[in-house]
């Protein structure tokens, strides 16, 4: 069962029954999605979250990291919250396709390239681990990845990731950051 499918059964559990946490008036300052089910809403403390809505108000010390539901009825817009979960799920699907694309294609020198959306990607081995190069050949944008990776998967997974982040943070309308954990390789 997902969280949406829950009732809006906030009321009670957690810090919603805690003295001094706002219940209204929080501002979303990010969000992320950890690729599983890996933590505990910090609001309600009882439900399982994978994407996490980064949680931040004026009169509490603390960042919350909350689920779609506790976070929407924070902020007192459960659609918008619903907004950004469904961009973190759209921004999941595309990840875990991305590799195998069938726009990617072998170089001449035996790399992995693809060009999508304004981006040359090229994934290349060097000494046993893969890397990544990624280029925008309209604003002469080029970066090779820092990390380096177990395979060449892991790397065309990171590619993905840092296209994700340069399409956002020239996207005004959008704002905020969808970070990931790092990739497992
Ligand atoms: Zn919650």
């Amino acid at each position: 069962m997902t969280e949406l499918d829950e009732a809006p059964g906030v009321g009670g559990f957690g810090k919603w029954s805690m003295h001094g946490v706002p219940h209204k008036g929080w501002t979303c300052v990010g969000v992320e999605d950890l690729g599983a089910p890996a933590a505990v809403c910090e609001m309600c403390e009882r439900q399982d979250i994978r994407y996490v809505h980064a949680m931040q108000h004026p009169d509490f010390p603390e960042i919350l990291h909350c689920g779609c539901i506790c976070a929407g009825h924070m902020e007192q817009d459960v659609e918008r919250a619903r907004r950004r979960e469904a961009l973190m799920k759209n921004a999941a699907r595309r990840r875990a396709g991305w590799p195998d694309r069938k726009a990617w294609r072998r170089s001449r020198q035996g790399n992995l390239v693809i060009s999508e959306r304004g981006f040359h990607v090229t994934i290349f081995e060097r000494d046993g681990r893969w890397h990544g190069l990624i280029q925008r050949p309209s604003t002469g944008y080029k970066r090779f990845s820092k990390r380096t990776y177990a395979s060449e998967r892991g790397a065309q997974l990171a590619s993905f990731d840092a296209i994700l982040f340069l399409e956002e943070s020239t996207n005004v309308a959008w704002t905020m950051s969808i970070r990931r954990s790092p990739v497992q390789d």
